[in-house]
């Protein structure tokens, strides 16, 4: 396995967090318990703006490091970095390895992405699903276009956020048909 005898213990996980939710900061809790450092991979960088994928990188940069504050994660601990999406699934690893600090265990219970560490010689980490039916992207961007109760599903700093930068009025303004 990549770098399984090195000293430090530092994984990463990628996730679009579209917004950060509260299954993610189990995920990123419970990934704490086998890691010294984490890397929180911000994936789909470039996209914003479109209903799958309502938030800028940088407005997803602040729910994570705000919300990890108020969870009491220290920042010396954990690296936030934007990753593009790129045409070629077969390199993507290498275009991540690129962008990070070297990582020895990969969080991930997506399973193109467990596949293309796994083939690229990463041990990968599934993590248990936490509440799926309710914590999922899809289900709270659901929420907020139809004025349901997304509030309680993610962090008090993500809510903040969000209402700063008018989140839902953009989620609703762009789930518009002509
Ligand atoms: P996501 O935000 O949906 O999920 C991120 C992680 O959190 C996943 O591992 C998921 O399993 C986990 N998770 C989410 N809700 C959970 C819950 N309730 N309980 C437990 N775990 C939960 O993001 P994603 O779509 O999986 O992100 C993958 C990113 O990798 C995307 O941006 C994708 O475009 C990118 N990617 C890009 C390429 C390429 O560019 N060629 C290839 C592969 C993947």
């Amino acid at each position: 396995m990549k770098y399984e005898n090195l000293k430090e213990k530092r994984g990463i996980l990628i996730g679009r967090m579209q917004p950060l939710h509260n299954g993610h900061i189990q995920v990123i809790k419970d990934a704490f318990k086998e890691v010294d450092e984490l890397i929180i991979g911000i994936g789909s960088a470039q996209i914003s703006h479109t209903i799958e994928n309502p938030f800028t990188a940088g407005e997803r940069i602040l729910m994570i490091k705000k919300t990890l504050t108020e969870h009491g994660i220290k920042g010396d601990k954990h690296y936030i970095i934007p990753i593009t999406d790129i045409m070629n699934n077969s390199v993507w690893v290498s275009h991540v390895e690129m962008l990070t600090p070297y990582f020895n265990k990969v969080f991930s219970g997506n399973s193109l992405v467990q596949r293309l560490f796994t083939e690229a010689g990463y041990k990968i980490n599934e993590h248990i699903p936490f509440n799926r039916r309710i914590l999922s992207g899809t289900k709270i961007r659901d929420l907020m276009i139809n004025d349901g109760k997304w509030e309680d599903l993610v962090s008090k700093s993500t809510v903040e956020i969000i209402r700063k930068i008018n989140g839902i009025e953009r989620l609703k303004h762009i789930s518009l048909k002509e």
